[in-house]
């Protein structure tokens, strides 16, 4: 559904991969229909990294893609290579988003992408407010948190207003729990 700004990293991302050259970085956050649109038992366009529980509903899904599928532990910054020459990467850390097994979000860091938080579909709770890799969320660290009320994409910036910015916004799930 995303495509990370300034990154070759799709998250949810999977379809219409025919005829693009394009080398991508595949992110996963949860194993509903509507995240894994595209994938099929002969996908064959790179790793696609995802929590533990997902790679294991992939793989028993389509049996084809178990190699490309890349778990990663929750809750520790992972550095991932974005490119084949290995010389561009982010750190990845996924973050339980309480929405079903093996949901997740993703906290990506990087030189070109600057903090992004991806959150995928989630119930906002305590444990996720008060996550420390969230911690520049209350900062002026994070660069920027955009939250659409069309939540698909983070394309055409220009032309959506976010719903909410990041500090806005945690300080209103606190109150709301
Ligand atoms: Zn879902």
């Amino acid at each position: 559904m995303s495509l990370v700004p300034n990154t070759n990293i799709r998250i949810d991302n999977f379809a219409y991969m025919k005829n693009d050259l394009t080398k991508y970085t595949f992110l996963l956050t949860h194993c509903h229909e509507d995240h894994i649109k595209g994938l099929h038992s002969s996908w064959n366009y790179g790793n696609i990294y995802c929590s533990q529980i997902s790679a294991l509903l992939i793989s028993e899904r389509f049996p084809n893609l178990k190699l490309l599928v890349q778990p990663l532990e929750l809750d520790e910054p992972h550095w991932i290579y974005t490119d084949e020459q290995k010389k561009e990467g982010v750190t990845l850390t996924l973050i339980d988003s309480n929405h079903c097994p093996g949901s997740v979000m993703f906290l990506i860091q990087g030189k070109k992408s600057g903090t992004v938080l991806h959150t995928g579909d989630f119930r906002v709770s305590e444990k996720i407010l008060s996550h420390p890799a969230l911690f520049p969320l209350h900062n002026d660290k994070l660069e920027k948190t955009v939250l659409y009320r069309e939540f698909d994409h983070f394309g055409d910036q220009k032309k959506q207003k976010p719903l909410l910015p990041g500090k806005k916004f945690i300080e209103q799930s606190h109150k709301s729990i």
